[in-house]
């Protein structure tokens, strides 16, 4: 956006979005709920004649997410995974080939399985953390690297930088990533050298549990028109209400993402000194293997973590159970904190076989760590440890 100031991410996501409603002077930008726009006449409008295709409120979003992007365009969307199917529908063709994470979200998978295969889409997994796997996995026909980093839940991470020089060293291969665990305050794909950023709005970005939504980042004017006009045949737009309320958090984003980092750190730590915990994934420990590259490539550590207990499935999945400030729940990056076992839920089609490859063992514990305050919830994880294991 080229009338955009100078200033920082914080000061942008705040002022990107202020009012220019001339009625009544609101300080928030107005919900449009509207479906369509008066024609001043026939078939003059102020560039708005369809809430398919554009809307005041979710081009607001808009702004503020390509502030944070530091991009030029950015779209907002319907859900995350109506971002990645727009992405899809807009840039592939029957017979084009995807290299994906072999670590990914299920629903992203899940659109390349049972979805886009009927539509004559190849694709295969790779193990991107490998540079050398991911060229490996690298046919005639790839038009598409869609990479996750960190990847949800083991936290593996892919090389930004050197996956975009490899794509770009081909002729007509894109990268996109999945940017949702960390946003682009703290990692900027796009500066790091990636075609396209995706976010889940849904997770960080709200970061309240209120809207389902997800927004895709380029500087490409073809790719973003191309984008927009799928968007409008489809229908994946965003709520003009949705939003709205998705603007409100994206306000404080850079305050919450600060309190998630610290204390996702605070508690990561508490976890790997716990006799009863044999192993935690967090990419700013010492012990996690690619703390360089999360060093080099990220701004800070996030507010993900996984672990694994000291016990069997059964007794890790009631330890979930005896947590009563720590949430049992879908879904990440909110105020409270939230706490899965991805192999019964997220990543429950998985084949064994498959997730014990990629490290996602059955009694891996994933936790988004909220913004409780930290001995709270240490408190809770001692009361669970007690009850579960009273031995200890
Ligand atoms: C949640 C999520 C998605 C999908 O987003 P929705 O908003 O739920 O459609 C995609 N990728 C990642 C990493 C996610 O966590």
């Amino acid at each position: 956006m080229s009338d955009r100031p100078d200033f920082q991410p914080s000061t942008l996501v705040i002022h990107s979005n202020r009012s220019y409603e001339k009625q009544s002077n609101s300080i928030l930008f107005p919900i449009h709920q509207t479906a369509t726009y008066i024609h001043e006449s026939v078939g003059v409008t102020k560039g708005y004649g369809y809430s398919r295709g554009a809307n005041p409120t979710v081009n607001a979003l808009e702004q503020a997410i390509a502030a944070i992007e530091g991009t030029e365009y950015a779209l907002c969307f319907r859900s995350g995974m109506s971002a990645i199917t727009t992405l899809c529908l807009a840039l592939l063709k029957a017979g084009d080939h995807v290299i994906l994470s072999d670590v990914i979200y299920g629903g992203t998978a899940r659109l390349f399985h049972q979805v886009l295969e009927n539509f004559a889409v190849e694709y295969t997994y790779a193990d991107t953390s490998s540079v050398e796997a991911t060229e490996q996995a690298i046919r005639p026909n790839t038009r598409l690297i869609f990479i996750e980093t960190p990847a949800n839940p083991t936290l593996k991470l892919s090389d930004v930088r050197a996956i975009a020089d490899l794509a770009h060293s081909h002729e007509n291969i894109l990268l996109a990533v999945d940017n949702t665990f960390l946003t682009p305050l703290l990692q900027n794909c796009l500066s790091l050298g990636a075609d396209i950023s995706m976010l889940s709005t849904t997770k960080y970005i709200d970061g309240h549990n209120a809207t389902i939504g997800g927004s895709l980042a380029t500087n490409n004017a073809e790719h973003t028109e191309r984008l927009r006009f799928v968007r409008k045949i489809i229908g994946s737009i965003a709520s003009p209400f949705d939003a709205w309320l998705t603007l409100q958090g994206v306000k404080t984003l850079p305050a919450r993402l600060a309190m998630h980092c610290s204390h996702a750190g605070q508690i990561a730590k508490w976890l790997e000194d716990h006799p009863r915990v044999a192993r935690v994934y967090y990419p700013g420990l010492d012990s996690f293997p690619q703390k360089a590259l999360a060093e080099k490539q990220q701004k800070a550590f996030g507010g993900m973590l996984s672990f694994e207990l000291k016990a069997s499935t059964e007794d890790s999945l009631h330890f979930i159970e005896a947590l009563k400030l720590c949430t049992c729940a879908e879904s990440l990056g909110s105020v409270e904190t939230l706490i899965t076992n991805p192999a019964t839920a997220s990543h429950c089609d998985i084949p064994l076989e498959t997730r014990q490859r990629l490290g996602i063992s059955d009694h891996l514990i994933r936790l988004s760590v909220g913004l409780e305050a930290p001995q709270d919830l240490i408190a809770d994880f001692e009361q669970a440890f007690a009850r579960i294991f009273p031995t200890t």
